[in-house]
């Protein structure tokens, strides 16, 4: 709960990018809904890196979210790239 704004503005898949990214995207919401929903003291997949880790609070859903390029600024900063253009990360 939360966040009520459903409303992503996918232009459907030109080349196959997009598609490809929001596949993506939606198996790590899906992972990132299951984590939170898990019970405290539970073994939950993390949704950035598929690592298995015991949940220690409940709003914990990723094995790392301190430091850098840590598991839950991962996840953000994929699912925000993705709802962008996908093309411009990957040309360097
Ligand atoms: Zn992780």
């Amino acid at each position: 709960m939360g966040q009520g704004s459903e409303s992503i503005g996918w232009d459907d898949g030109e080349d196959g990018y997009a598609v490809m990214a929001e596949s993506e995207c939606i198996a790590m919401r899906s992972a990132y809904d299951a984590a939170k929903a898990a019970k405290v003291g539970s073994m939950i997949h993390c949704p950035t890196c598929r690592k298995r880790f015991l949940k220690r609070s409940y709003q914990q859903a990723f094995c790392r979210n301190k430091g850098r390029g840590n598991c839950k600024d991962r996840f953000h900063n994929t699912v925000s790239e993705t709802r962008r253009e996908r093309a411009i990360a990957f040309s360097s």
